[in-house]
C-alpha cells in the first residue's frame, strides 16, 4: 500500500483546511499539494510544500540586473535567458519539500545529490513494513551487451518467472527473519537498528527531501534522461510533472535548453560546421575518438 491510513488520514485533514495566506501561490502548484502520486510497486510522490514561482525567479533576477531587465521583454524571455546563460541563483529562490517512497537501492542513487535536505524513516527507531520492489515483467531486464551500466530486453519465459520467484521468496524470507529477531516474545529480541542488517535493498525507505529548483533541476537532467536507471526515472518523471505546473515558465526552458539540448565539444563544433560547409567528415577525420564519434553521430542521427 503506498500510504498507510496515517498518511492518508493528515492528507485529508490538511486539504480540508485551506489557509489564506499573502505569500505567493503557484495555482499549478497547489493543486498538487499533498496530494501522492504512484510510483513502482509501493512508491509514491507527494508535495509538502514549496516556496516561490515564476515570478520570484524573474523578481530575484531583476535585483541583479535593475535596469538591465528592460531589453527583455517579459518573464518567461528572462527566464530562458537565466537558463541559457546558467545565471542559476535566481532558481534557488525557489524550493519544493517532498515526501518520498522508495526503494533502498533507488534511494542509495538518489542520496548522491547532496545540495538538497533529508530527513529520513528510522529503521533504528521503528520497524519497517513487508514492502518490497518486485519489477513489473516487463522491467525485468536482461543485462545489456553493450553497456555494462544498462539492461537489454525483459526476459522470458521460465527465467523470468524464476527470478521473480528468487526476488519474491529471498524478500519474504529476510523479513520473516528480520521479524523474528526483533521478536520479544520469548526472548530479549534483537536491537531494531541491528535486526535491519539483513534486510534485501529492494524493501522501501521514505523521507522528506527538500531541494531549491536549481539543484533539482540538476537531478532531473540526470535522472529524467533515457539513461537513468528506469526505477529512479519513474520518480524523477513524476517530479517533472509537478514542477511542469508548479513554474511553468522555467520548466519549459529546462526542457528546451537543459532536457532537449545538447552539449558539444570543441571538435564537434568544427565537425558541424564543416558538415554543414558540405564537407563529408567521417571519424577519422574528426578528430574524435571512436566513442565521442558514436555519440556526435547518435546527436545528429537522432
Ligand atoms: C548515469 C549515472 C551513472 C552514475 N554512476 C556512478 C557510479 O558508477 N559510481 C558513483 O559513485 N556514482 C555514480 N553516479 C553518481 C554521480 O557521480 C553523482 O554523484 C550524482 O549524479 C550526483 O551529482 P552531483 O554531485 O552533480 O549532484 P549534487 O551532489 O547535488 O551536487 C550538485 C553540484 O554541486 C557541486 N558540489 C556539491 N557538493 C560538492 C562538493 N563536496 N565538492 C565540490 N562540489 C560540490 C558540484 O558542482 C555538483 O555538480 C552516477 C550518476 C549518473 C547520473
Amino acid at each position: 500500500m503506498p500510504l498507510n491510513p496515517e498518511q492518508q488520514a493528515e492528507i485529508d485533514e490538511l486539504r480540508a483546511t485551506p489557509q489564506p495566506t499573502l505569500r505567493a501561490v503557484s495555482e499549478g502548484m497547489e493543486a498538487h499539494l499533498y496530494k501522492a502520486y504512484d510510483v513502482l510497486d509501493h512508491g509514491f510522490i507527494r508535495v509538502i510544500d514549496y516556496m516561490g514561482d515564476d515570478a520570484a525567479i524573474t523578481q530575484a533576477a531583476r535585483v541583479s540586473y535593475g535596469k538591465g531587465t528592460k531589453s527583455v521583454q517579459n518573464d518567461e524571455g528572462l527566464i530562458r535567458y537565466l537558463m541559457r546563460h546558467w545565471h542559476s541563483t535566481p532558481f534557488e529562490m525557489c524550493e519544493i519539500k517532498l515526501h518520498v517512497k522508495l526503494p533502498v537501492f533507488v534511494a542509495r542513487q538518489w542520496i548522491r545529490h547532496r545540495t538538497a535536505n533529508v530527513n529520513e524513516y528510522s529503521a533504528r527507531y521503528s520497524i519497517l513494513d513487508r514492502e518490497f520492489y518486485i519489477p513489473s515483467p516487463e522491467h525485468l531486464a536482461a543485462q545489456s551487451e553493450i553497456n555494462n551500466q544498462g539492461r537489454g530486453a525483459a526476459l522470458q519465459g521460465a527465467e523470468a518467472a524464476q527470478v521473480l520467484e528468487i526476488l519474491k521468496t529471498d524478500s519474504n524470507r529476510a523479513y520473516d527473519n528480520y521479524e523474528q529477531m526483533i521478536s520479544e516474545d520469548g526472548q530479549a529480541g534483537l536491537a531494531r537498528e541491528l535486526a535491519r542488517m539483513n534486510l534485501p535493498a529492494n524493501i522501501y525507505t521514505q523521507w522528506y527531501w527538500k531541494v531549491d529548483l536549481h539543484n533539482l533541476f540538476h537531478f532531473l537532467r540526470l535522472r529524467a534522461d533515457s539513461h537513468a536507471q528506469y526505477e529512479i526515472r519513474v520518480y524523477a518523471d513524476a517530479i517533472c510533472k509537478v514542477v511542469a505546473d508548479w513554474v511553468p515558465a522555467a520548466y519549459a526552458a529546462f526542457e528546451d535548453y537543459r532536457m532537449g539540448g545538447v552539449n558539444l565539444s570543441g571538435k564537434g563544433v568544427d565537425c558541424l560546421k564543416r558538415m554543414l560547409a558540405g564537407e563529408t567528415v567521417t571519424q577519422e577525420t574528426s578528430g574524435m575518438s571512436k566513442g565521442e564519434w558514436r555519440e556526435f553521430r547518435a546527436l545528429l542521427d537522432d
